[in-house]
Order: C-alpha cells, then structure tokens, then sequence
C-alpha cells in the first residue's frame, strides 16, 4: 500500500525529493513537510505542510503521527526526539545514523574508529585546547562548531595566534572542535545510496568549488586521474558499510596535493553536489534517496553525460522580492527554488548543464561563462 511521506524541512532538498515522490504514486501517497517558513518550496510543488521548527518536538510527534516514513533534509532535527517517536513512523537515515553525522566530532571520531582518514582534529573545550592544538596542527587551522553548520558558517579560519581570541568569541561557547588545516588541490564528493536491505551504489565522483565557503560549481565527473577516482568511490563504499544509514548521503572529501583523499564530512541527505543528477543520470538522486529508504531495488547511478551545476545565489547588493530569472538555452536546465525574498548569498536556484550531444567539460565551461550574467537576480521594482 502506498504511504504517507514525512519530510523534516521543506526548503530546495525537500522540494526536490516531493517532486520526485510526486513521480512514483503506487509507492507513496501523500507528503508532508515540517517547516517554519509558510509556502515553503516543498509546499509549492504539492506537499501538505506543517507550519513549525524543525527541533519543535510537538510538531515532529504530529508529523509522525501523521506519516508512515520520515526522512529530512537538514541534519540538525533533534535525534533524540526522533528517536522517540520511531513507534510512529519508520524514519530514515535512522535517528542513531543522524546522532553521529550531526555532530562533527562523534562523525569524525567515529569515521577514524573504523579506519577511514578524515584530517587531524582534536575536541575544544576551553581556549587553551586550542593554543595546543595550534602547536601540534601548525597554522593556519579550523575551529569549527560540533554542530549546526551550513554553507561555512560554523567555520573559523584561524591564520595566526592573534586570531585565537577572536575565532573562539565568535562561537559564544558553542560546542567545538578544531581541524588541522588541508591544503586541498581539488573539492569532490560522492553521492552515495544504501537501501533499507543494505544495497549499496555510488554515483561517479564530482568535483565542487567553493566561493565564500559557499558551493558555488559542481562538474560531474571530477576531472582526476582514474586512480583517485576509483579510491574516492571505494573509501565512499566501505564509509556506507560502517554507516548503517538507509538514504542518500552526500560525501565530502580533499583530494590532497599528494593525491590521498580524506574525508571532510559527511551530509546524511541528499546533497546539493548531486543536483546534476535531474538531468544527467539515469536516477536522480531524489528519486534514488526515497528508493533508498522505502527499501526498493536502487536505481542506476550512471552519469548519461558531463555535465555543470551552478548555484543562482542571492546577491550581496540587495535583499528583497527579485525579478524572476529566464534562460531558454538547450542543454540548459533552470530550476528555481520558489523563495520569494532574496538574501545575500542565499541559494535561490541551480542550473544544470547538460552535455546532452556528447560535449566536453571544456564546452560546458564556456557556455557557463557565457550564461553567467543571465542568472544574476536583481531587485524587482
Ligand atoms: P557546507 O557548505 O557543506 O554546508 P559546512 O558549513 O558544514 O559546509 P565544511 O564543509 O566543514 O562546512 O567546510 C566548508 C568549506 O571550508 C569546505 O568545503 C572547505 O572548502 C573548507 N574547509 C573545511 N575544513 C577544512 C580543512 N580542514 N582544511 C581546509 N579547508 C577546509
Ligand atoms: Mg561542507
């Protein structure tokens, strides 16, 4: 029989996974989402919701309640509540899986435990860990909270010793932990999917860059050797074997300038690096997450053809109602995440560029640069 959907966060993810349950009818019958934000995105593509905040524990016992399957699509839900009301409703990634992925220390600590390289990283509990830290790691070195971190937020850099104060103020006593720093020669990551039987597939790995510590690119695939590609594909399997989590999992990692890879963190949902996958696989990662956690087959991961993603973001000149964004392009894939305010930086939409005709990423590239001015939003009068 089909069932009721519940999905913790109706932003992009959530809207994204209700557009493609949409799709599968016999298996799921209704979707609700749990959001603060009235018309949320979810909400505007067919999802009941439920106006309330994520860590609100009635309005997660009346999502439960009301659905057979919960999943979500932010990582800070309280797992202890969901755990709690894992009579109701079946939930997945499970609340034990999110209790050690939402925060970064048990997550590392845990990831290391079982063999898998992650950069050196120590607790914080009063500033002089981090002065010790400092002199075991060198400079420059990341504090970064335990938890609650989106698009870099939660991040310090710290350069020098005269930074320490400050980086350790800005969290007001926020729980920390501190990173050595990597120097990266590329960003990548591996979408990775495990169904409720254990099933396990991997998507090819993809290269992410960052601006502002914000994703700004996606290209599918990660233009490495093979050799890393493949170690990046294996650490992915053997990270979903120890994890035990049904769904999606976004998997960041460093290709290091001596060409080992560590993981950075890991997101137990859907991921905006797998955006490209609407257009450029055979599944996309939304449909893949809820086949994931509905226990079916998994679908194909094959990568069809190279392709780009690029964020629309808000601008940093203004915030406000903008004017809606229009590229009719082939190859070119708009999607709009239906935010009515536009913020800073804030993540309003994607385009996906697809090498539908077989083009090389070095095409692709050029029709970015090319498209680029078309995706900046500007103020509506
Ligand atoms: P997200 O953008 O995925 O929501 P977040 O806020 O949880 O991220 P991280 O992924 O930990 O933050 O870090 C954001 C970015 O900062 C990374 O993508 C990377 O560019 C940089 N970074 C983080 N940790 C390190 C590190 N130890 N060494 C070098 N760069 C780092
Ligand atoms: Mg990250």
């Amino acid at each position: 029989m089909a069932k009721i959907l519940g999905i913790i966060g109706g932003g992009q993810l959530g809207m994204m996974i209700t557009e493609a349950a949409k799709k599968m009818p016999e298996e799921i019958s209704e979707i609700i989402v749990l959001d603060p934000t009235e018309n949320c995105p979810a909400s505007q593509v067919g999802a009941t919701q439920i106006i309330g905040d994520f860590k609100d524990k009635d309005a997660i016992i009346e999502l439960a309640n009301k659905s057979d399957i919960i999943t979500y699509e932010i990582e800070s839900g309280d797992s202890d509540v969901l755990k709690s009301v894992e009579s109701k409703s079946e939930i997945n990634p499970s609340p034990e899986t999110l209790k050690i992925i939402q925060d970064k220390f048990l997550q590392k600590s845990f990831l290391l435990e079982n063999g898998i390289l992650v950069p050196e990283f120590i607790e914080i509990n009063d500033i002089e860990d981090i002065k010790s830290g400092i002199k075991k790691f060198g400079l420059p070195a990341m504090l970064k909270a335990r938890r609650d971190a989106y698009d870099g937020r939660g991040n310090f850099k710290i350069n020098s010793e005269s930074d320490v104060q400050k980086a350790y103020d800005y969290f007001k006593g926020q729980p920390l932990l501190l990173e050595k720093f990597v120097p990266f020669s590329m960003e990548v990551s591996v979408i990775a999917s495990r169904n409720t039987h254990g099933q396990i597939k991997t998507y090819p790995l993809v290269e992410n860059i960052h601006e502002d510590n914000i994703l700004r690119e996606t290209i599918a695939p990660a233009r490495v050797s093979e050799i890393i590609t493949k170690k990046a594909e294996l650490i992915a399997e053997k990270t979903m074997t120890v994890l035990k989590g049904a769904g999606i999992f976004g998997i960041e990692m460093f290709v290091t300038v001596d060409d080992n890879i560590v993981i950075n963190e890991i997101a137990p949902r859907v991921h905006n690096s797998g955006h490209h996958t609407l257009q450029s696989s055979e599944t996309s990662q939304f449909e893949q997450h809820l086949r994931a956690i509905l226990g079916l087959e998994l679908g194909s991961t094959k990568l069809i053809c190279n392709s780009i993603m690029y964020n629309i973001l808000g601008s940093e000149e203004f915030t406000g109602e903008y004017n809606p964004l229009k590229i009719s392009e082939s190859g070119v894939f708009l999607k709009m995440y239906g935010k009515k305010i536009s913020k800073p930086m804030r993540k309003l939409g994607h385009i996906n560029i697809i090498g539908e005709n077989g083009e090389s990423i070095d095409t692709l590239l050029e029709i970015l640069q090319r498209i680029k001015p078309k995706t900046v939003v500007k103020p509506s009068k």
